[in-house]
């Protein structure tokens, strides 16, 4: 059931960041793709291909180049340096919003499924604003990754950070969504936290995560441990909760050894010099945690407010899509 009037103009978005051992075969799959589309009359004649270079030190500027000489619907973005990975996703989604009318996010070394496009658009079609591109399987990765993840996800969960499990930056976003995502002023850019705060409807498609084709990763084990870290830390203030709540659980400890020392006077066989210590240490310890919890507290709310993401996002007006939408029509 299709309910969008107008064919949409689709702009692929690829990050790449020393990618020239692979990018000219993913472009040429990603054009066989784009023209089925094409043809199937799902995305329209004059949709394109966008490579965001993140300040690459190898080939992937020229080869990028070269390609734009060659083809029409190929279009370069260079960064001034290397970013990383999120910013020049953010990079490469304000490029596209000036044209595209739908934008597709994928890593350019074809780890994302360039044959699940189709269900995308399809899902865009039948009148979802963002679609998700989930892992059906983690089978592809090391113990240590697919743990590793499930953990992330398992605790970002219980921190109360909203996220599509086994969602990573392959999705698609209709320019309302895109605008409304740009609207968010922060400089810790965790997209796939972002996204679902964004709001409106939105779908899932599932698909099997391959190989990297060439080329090495540019994510070793530290940088996907200080990317977790921050995806949590900039989205929860809940690590500073817990510091008060780890505060009254140490004054709790300090009141049984209070109760144990007044127990042995009582009976008459007090350890000599053990209570004075102990009480002490644990309930100064316990003060402690639970000031620095309420000094985190406050901090926790300069935090959210110099964020300034905005309060509301209005979907339609007068059965329209927003106002800006119309305007630039
Ligand atoms: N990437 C980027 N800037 C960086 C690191 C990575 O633009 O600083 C791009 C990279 O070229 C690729 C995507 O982000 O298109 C995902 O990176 P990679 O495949 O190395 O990560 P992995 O799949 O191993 O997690
Ligand atoms: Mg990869």
């Amino acid at each position: 059931m299709l309910t969008r009037s107008k064919i949409p103009r689709l702009g692929l978005i690829l990050p790449a960041y020393n990618e020239e051992e692979v990018l000219p075969t993913t472009l040429n799959v990603l054009q066989g793709i784009k023209a089925s589309l094409v043809n199937q009359m799902l995305v329209s004649e004059d949709s394109f291909i966008m490579i965001v270079d993140d300040g690459s030190a190898d080939k992937t500027w020229s080869i990028i180049q070269q390609q734009e000489r060659q083809n029409s619907d190929i279009i370069g973005v260079k960064l001034s340096k290397n970013f990383g990975h999120q910013p020049a996703l953010l990079a490469g989604m304000t490029e596209s919003s000036k044209l595209a009318d739908i934008m597709i996010t994928l890593d350019a070394d074809m780890q994302d499924n360039p044959d699940v496009i189709k269900q995308m658009v399809e899902k865009y079609l039948e009148g979802n604003e963002v679609v998700y591109a989930v892992r059906s399987s983690r089978e592809t990765d090391t113990w240590f990754k697919r743990n590793s993840a499930l953990a992330f996800y398992k605790l970002a969960g219980w921190l109360g950070v909203k996220m599509v499990p086994n969602h990573a930056d392959f999705r698609l976003m209709s320019k309302v969504a895109v605008k409304a995502l740009l609207k968010m002023p922060e400089r810790n850019v965790f997209l796939r936290a972002m996204v679902p705060l964004v709001g409106f409807q939105s779908a899932k498609v599932y698909y099997e995560r391959g190989e990297r084709q060439a080329g090495k990763s540019k994510y070793p084990l530290k940088k996907m441990f200080s990317f977790a870290i921050d995806g949590i830390t900039s989205f929860s203030i809940q690590p500073i909760r817990l510091l008060l709540h780890l505060g009254i659980l140490v004054i709790g400890i300090a009141g049984i050894e209070i109760a144990y020392t007044v127990f042995e006077k009582v009976v008459g066989n007090p350890t000599a010099g053990w209570s004075s210590l102990m009480i002490s240490i644990w309930l100064l310890g316990g003060l402690n945690l639970i000031a620095l919890g309420v000094v985190g507290t406050y901090i926790g709310k300069i935090f959210t407010e110099v964020k300034h993401r905005p309060l509301f996002q209005i979907e339609r007006e007068d059965g329209y899509p927003v106002a800006e939408e119309k305007l630039t029509k």
